[in-house]
């Protein structure tokens, strides 16, 4: 498995956690235990919890604590930015950790900003989370675009080496995403509309264009994206896989849990039970599918960064 999306970092930020092993959906343990290759742990920013900081002194923050989380276990976990990097950590037997970075605000101050997280290893990054920002707005106003400056931001991220993740962006920034981006286009949490109606889902046709992009969409687990049911069942995420795979494309489709970043009952409670989703995988699809959708997409991602 190769998760795009949990929000592990913040949640240990905050409550100061162990990387290794704590309470919650993922750590070292369970990662290893559920035969994870590699997770994009994203530092989430919350415009409304800056405790008085700005988005990047939150954000710089929560990335030390990880870092040096981390760092304490490099035994188990390495940190990485590129696929030469990412095999040196599978051959090692290590975890690789990619970082990716929730909410565009924090680098409002100008595109040397991008300049900053990209020397910070981040190598993807939210444009917005649920709030309107410099940059753009979110699934909640479905007809505002992106502004000049995130506009702008679109441009020069195609010049560094950190892709584009339009989770959480409205439909008409998804519009101007793909009309100015040339690299793959990411949606590292996002389900399908047409399979449950919610505006943080995609659109059909957004799902097509991202996949023309040779782009990547994760299969978010949260219940309230994926059915009625109240619990994360595996057939509704097996249900979901199986409908974006219709409309994306077996090369389009990948997993991104926001594991630590839920809070719904889940059928496969943690990151130590992924097999759970595995076998449901092996029942609907060919082994050589299974293995494109678990990690194989993700590392063709993986080597366009
Ligand atoms: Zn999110």
């Amino acid at each position: 498995m190769i998760d795009f999306h949990a929000d592990t970092a913040m949640i240990i930020f905050k409550r100061q956690l162990s990387l290794l092993s704590n309470d919650r959906h993922i750590d070292l343990e369970k990662l290893h235990q559920g035969g994870y290759l590699a997770q994009w742990f994203a530092m989430f920013v919350s415009l409304n919890h800056l405790d008085n900081l700005t988005p990047f002194e939150f954000f710089t923050n929560m990335y030390n604590y990880f870092i040096a989380e981390a760092e304490k276990h490099s035994d188990k976990v390495t940190i990485v930015s590129n696929y030469d990097e990412y095999k040196q950590a599978l051959t090692a037997e290590k975890i690789a950790a990619f970082i990716s970075a929730e909410e565009g605000e924090i680098i409002k101050e100008g595109l040397h900003m991008v300049d900053k997280i990209e020397d910070m290893k981040v190598r993807l990054i939210t444009l917005t989370w649920n709030y309107q920002n410099s940059l753009g707005a979110p699934h909640s106003m479905p007809e505002i675009g992106l502004t000049n400056y995130g506009k702008e931001v679109v441009e020069y991220l195609n010049q560094k080496h950190i892709l584009i993740d339009v989770s959480h962006l409205s439909d008409a920034g998804i519009d101007d995403v793909l009309a100015i981006s040339k690299k793959p286009i990411i949606a590292s949490h996002s389900n399908a509309r047409a399979i449950y109606n919610k505006s943080r889902n995609l659109k059909d046709s957004h799902i097509k264009q991202i996949a023309s992009t040779d782009g990547l969409i994760g299969v978010n687990y949260y219940s309230g994206f994926l059915s009625d049911n109240k619990t994360s069942y595996v057939a509704d995420i097996l249900q979901m896989t199986k409908y974006l795979v219709d409309i994306g494309g077996e090369n389009t489709i990948g997993f991104g849990s926001d594991f630590d970043g839920i809070d719904c009952p889940l059928e496969m409670k943690d990151a130590s039970a992924v097999g759970l989703l595995a076998n449901a995988l092996n029942n609907e699809f060919t082994a050589a599918q299974v293995d494109k959708l678990l990690f194989k997409n993700a590392e063709r991602i993986i080597r366009a960064l």
